[in-house]
């Protein structure tokens, strides 16, 4: 009765977070560390005594001095894709490419029948840092389908059984094969990897619901609460919609749209499709492929394979149509470019159909080289660069071998990007990189690996200053998908995501960082992940 009469004078809230330190923009501030959710949202921030006067709550989080934070926002990533790479044998720790054959003899225990799928391998992890051939996958493993997915997700090593399963013949498209004697060795690189990709199996509709919820949890594990999805079907984005209106998926995404008919017959009406967790208001394109794979396109040759120069997989004129579509639309288009080829023919396509004053916040993603005469451009037409702070840590021991010394200065150049708009976005590509935002948070400040590599970091000129790092995942990652007026930030009548460390990461030791723990992650109001 006493504690019923007291709740009587005081409003109820769903959720108080109290004791905490939390992140308001740019401070931690001292004088607020309580707040009130309601109905998935920010009702209240205050002091502990302001809030807990005023509200009670069924559910309290004593967050013990702990650190509040917007919940944390990969803004380019590929959710689908990462649930659906549960099911491959994960080949990313693999330091040969006897590693990798052991991976799959142990793989292949537990799924005796049907292909061998493996993803994650990159030869620049290896002592041999050259693409390997088929040859001892065909004696291991006679007639059985194998495909191993380079890391990049733009090259495969495929034995002989998957290669005639995808109907691949010689001749293929120039570039797209690597033959030895003219015939293939199994390493496809592009389209031609595509079809072997796309000739494995799919799973179950239920075994792919089952995917999405694992990754969900894997997701919210680190602290995530909002994800991007670039470049779905219909039926992807569907099922998506689906198991978030079941409660499923507790995360939100912002699906963008493979450029197929079928999509845009379904999506493109006045106004972009968005509920509470999903948005769906952008086109993704590719420009050109990765710098790994020397696929990305450059201006001048590879420094490391002259003349190759990489290849453009999108011509300007298909480019042009696409933009056209999207601007009538005010849909979004985030267009893959890493080579300073591809960079700057993406630029001069947006160009063509944007006015220098607009808000339509048309990305290029990655960025990764551009040229010296082009990082204005970002800035006169409003092109957002999202980067992925990661990607420059895991690139950095070959990036200068396929660059050169003097290229490779306008490569991952994070901080002179964000200084083109004044704000980025920033991501990790998963499931390229790690999912863990931290490790996107230590690579843009510390411009070090996992190792804590190199010392003195990777040209700290382009590091980001840890205010600016916190954004480009939170706020930045929100407003680069129109989302900033209802996530992003820790303000009442935002959406009550949070991600709640036991780091300050405005001021902890470096070394920390990485050891940073999440403790709890908040969705909508509701607590999804706890730590033990
Ligand atoms: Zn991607």
């Amino acid at each position: 009765m006493g504690m019923e009469s007291c709740h009587d004078l005081k409003m109820k809230a769903d959720l108080i977070i109290f004791n905490a330190k939390i992140f308001i923009p740019d401070q931690v501030s001292p004088a607020i560390n309580c707040i009130a959710v309601k109905d998935g949202k920010i009702l209240r921030i205050g002091s502990d005594n302001e809030i807990r006067s005023r509200y009670w709550a069924p559910e309290n989080i004593n967050a013990s001095k702990a650190f509040v934070y917007p919940g944390f926002n990969d803004a380019h990533s590929h959710f689908t894709g990462y649930a659906l790479s549960l099911r491959y044998a994960d080949l990313t720790q693999a330091h040969s490419f006897s590693d990798i054959i052991e991976i799959i003899e142990g793989y292949r225990k537990q799924h005796p029948d049907g292909w061998i799928m493996g993803w994650g391998w990159d030869q620049n992890n290896w002592q041999v840092k050259e693409f390997p051939d088929n040859k001892l996958i065909n004696k291991l493993f006679p007639g059985v389908p194998v495909v191993l997915v380079r890391i990049d997700g733009h090259a495969v090593l495929a034995s002989d059984a998957a290669i005639e399963a995808a109907g691949i013949k010689a001749p293929v498209k120039k570039g797209e094969a690597i033959l030895r004697n003219n015939s293939f060795t199994g390493i496809f690189l592009e389209t031609s990897a595509d079809k072997i990709r796309n000739a494995i199996p799919k799973p179950t509709l239920s075994e792919t619901i089952e995917y999405l919820m694992v990754a969900t949890k894997l997701c919210h594990e680190v602290g995530l609460t909002s994800v991007t999805d670039a470049g779905l079907e219909k039926s992807e984005i569907l099922l998506l919609d689906s198991l978030q209106k079941a409660g499923k998926i507790t995360l939100r995404v912002d699906a963008w749209l493979s450029p197929t008919q079928e999509n845009y017959d379904y999506f493109l009406k006045d106004s972009v499709y968005q509920t509470p967790f999903l948005r769906v208001g952008a086109i993704k394109m590719y420009a050109d492929g990765a710098l790994g794979s020397r696929g990305a396109c450059l201006l001048s040759p590879y420094s490391d394979d002259s003349p190759n120069r990489g290849i453009l997989v999108t011509t300007a004129s298909e480019m042009d149509a696409v933009c056209k579509l999207a601007y009538d639309h005010g849909f979004q288009v985030n267009t893959h470019a890493i080579g300073d080829s591809a960079v700057r023919m993406v630029l001069h396509a947006y160009a063509r159909i944007l006015q220098p004053e607009n808000d339509r916040r048309w990305r290029i993603e990655h960025a990764q080289v551009v040229n010296e005469n082009d990082f204005g451009w970002f800035a006169k037409y409003h092109i957002i660069p999202s980067i992925q702070a990661t990607h420059a840590t895991s690139d950095m021991d070959w990036a200068e071998r396929r660059l050169g010394p003097q290229r490779v200065k306008d490569a991952y150049a994070y901080n002179r990007l964000l200084l083109q708009n004044g704000w980025l976005p920033n991501g990790t590509d998963f499931p390229i990189e790690s999912i863990a935002p931290i490790k996107t948070f230590y690579a843009s400040v510390a411009r070090k690996d996992a190792n804590g590599q190199p010392e003195e970091g990777f040209m700290m000129e382009n590091a980001l200053s840890r205010e600016d790092a916190l954004k480009s995942m939170t706020i930045w990652a929100a407003k680069a998908s129109f989302s900033e007026k209802v996530k992003g930030t820790i303000e009442e009548g935002k959406a009550a995501d949070f991600t709640i460390l036991n780091t300050n990461l405005l001021n902890a030791a470096e070394d920390k960082l990485l050891k940073s723990k999440v403790l709890y992650t908040v969705v909508d109001g509701k607590i999804v992940y706890k730590a033990k």
